[in-house]
């Protein structure tokens, strides 16, 4: 039997969730962007399931994960929870039969074989799951992500897949304390969505910025900010 909540924890969490809330309102209201128009994704990659559960009862309900089993484990003794699961994560082809059953979004989106076999594996008595574009926005050579100038193509096929839906675009861009490089980072990414959305494909999410760059993101249009450390506090050694 697996205890789930100790009230420690509980109360702790409500804290650093009101603490996150209130930076995204504070970036909103700072930068004009409309209340409520960001939302918060809860990254909960190798943190215990009682924090998960904390956040859940404070009110919280998408999470981010990273690692497929770990998912998949939390997701079973989180079944009685309505929880909104995104998988965030390097997509292995081994594994995207598991991620287009188990998620309701995909953000991590980059390579056309894993976007195939997603549309393919996605069982028809869901709806079509929801997609970013993950872009490597800062070139660098070890991130994922597909480059600026191969987007428009990658669109183009990836459209023609029943069973995705592409909402937007996400980055996780180089690690920099500077607040204008942050921003202009972030900047790019709305200008490549401004330049490829068109009526029939808005591309309405941008989903971007984390613990430490959350208010460059929103002041640059970020529709999504995945939040993991600044919310859950220090993730567990590497696995889970
Ligand atoms: C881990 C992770 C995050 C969260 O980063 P924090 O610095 O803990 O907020 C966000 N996005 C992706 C893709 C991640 O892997």
């Amino acid at each position: 039997m697996v205890t789930l909540v100790s009230t420690q924890s509980e109360t702790l969490l409500d804290a650093q969730l009101a603490a996150i809330r209130m930076r995204i309102q504070t970036a909103e209201t700072q930068f004009g962007r409309r209340p409520g128009s960001v939302a918060l994704l809860a990254v909960s990659k190798q943190q215990p399931i009682t924090r998960l559960l904390a956040a859940y009862t404070a009110g919280q309900r998408a999470f981010g994960e990273s690692y497929v089993n770990e998912a998949l484990t939390k997701q079973a003794v989180l079944r009685e929870q309505l929880i909104d699961w995104h998988f965030i994560g390097r997509i292995q082809t081994n594994k995207t039969r598991l991620i287009a059953n188990h998620f309701n979004w995909v953000h991590s989106v980059s390579d056309f074989t894993h976007a195939q076999r997603l549309s393919q594996q996605r069982p028809p008595d869901l709806p079509p799951l929801h997609i970013c574009i993950q872009v490597n926005i800062s070139a660098e050579e070890t991130k994922n992500g597909l480059a600026p100038a191969a987007l428009a193509d990658f669109i183009k096929i990836v459209r023609e897949l029943p069973r995705l839906s592409i909402e937007g675009l996400m980055t996780l861009p180089a690690q920099t304390d500077d607040f204008s490089i942050q921003r202009r980072t972030f900047a790019d990414l709305r200008t490549l969505r401004d330049q490829l959305a068109k009526p029939e494909l808005p591309l309405t999410t941008l989903s971007m910025g984390t613990s430490d760059d959350l208010e460059a993101a929103i002041a640059e249009g970020a529709t999504i900010v995945r939040v993991g450390t600044a919310l859950f506090g220090a993730r567990a050694g590497d696995h889970f």
